[in-house]
């Protein structure tokens, strides 16, 4: 019977935020940021210090919250990932936020990217294509304080045209192609990173120029979930 018992406490320490802590976490995220990030070549001191003070842990679900920390993407739910914590600083550092922007990612997923955006700009507006996600990714960072980021249901294909234009675009998922709307909805002098691909994927980082010419840089090869279109029609969310 006490051994039910002692499941049974097990099992909601496990479970429940409020009896289940992530130790330290400040230490552990600090170690992450010097020996995948820093250690890698991003050097931007900003975004560094952004990801040390981001508890990775509070997006992701209570079971995976032992790995929260560690070199690789994790499940979140609806088949998808929140991307390997090097990945998210890399790309952060490719955007070169100086403070005052306003930035659209596309897939919102977890909200840690968006949590991880929020200090180093002004705004930023995120859409996510999985309801439940985005619902509970907006939970997440409303609950965490963070109150410059806006979630948005919706098809990242198609922007968010009432905000446009951005200062930077950043997508977290890979679309076969560059998404026209995406680079007409950046402004001129904006970065746009995003993975492009299929099976072979590169990270571009692509430059909006005078006269809206483009200019494009492929960094890396990566993988990524990819950036699907709604199987029914998602209304309109403004
Ligand atoms: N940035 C996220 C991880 C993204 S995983 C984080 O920090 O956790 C990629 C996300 O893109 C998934 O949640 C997926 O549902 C979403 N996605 C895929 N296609 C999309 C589309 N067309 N529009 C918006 N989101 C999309």
């Amino acid at each position: 019977m006490s051994r039910i018992f002692l499941l049974l406490w097990v099992y909601i320490w496990i479970q429940c935020p409020v009896f289940s802590q992530v130790e330290n976490w400040e230490q552990k995220a600090k170690e992450m940021v010097d020996n995948q990030i820093k250690a890698r070549g991003v050097s931007d001191h900003r975004v560094l210090n952004t990801m040390r003070q981001t508890p990775r842990h509070e997006f992701i679900p209570n079971d995976q919250w032992p790995y929260a920390y560690g070199d690789f993407p994790l499940p979140i739910g609806y088949e998808q990932t929140i991307s390997q914590p090097y990945i998210v600083g890399l790309m952060t550092s490719l955007l070169k936020l100086k403070g005052n922007e306003k930035v659209l990612e596309i897939g919102t997923g977890s909200g840690y990217q968006a949590a991880v955006l929020s200090p180093l700009c002004n705004a930023v507006f995120t859409i996510e294509i999985v309801k439940e996600l985005a619902e509970r990714s907006a939970k997440t960072l409303k609950d965490l304080g963070y109150d410059n980021i806006h979630v948005k249901w919706g098809d990242g294909y198609q922007g968010w045209p009432n905000e446009a234009p951005f200062d930077a675009i950043i997508v977290t998922a890979a679309p076969p192609e560059l998404p026209p709307k995406l680079f007409e909805q950046l402004k001129i002098g904006g970065r746009l990173v995003i993975p492009v691909g299929s099976i072979w994927q590169e990270l571009w980082v692509i430059t909006k120029l005078q006269g809206g010419i483009m200019d494009k840089e492929s960094v890396i090869p990566v993988r990524f979930v990819p950036m699907v279109h709604p199987k029914k029609p998602i209304p309109n969310q403004e």
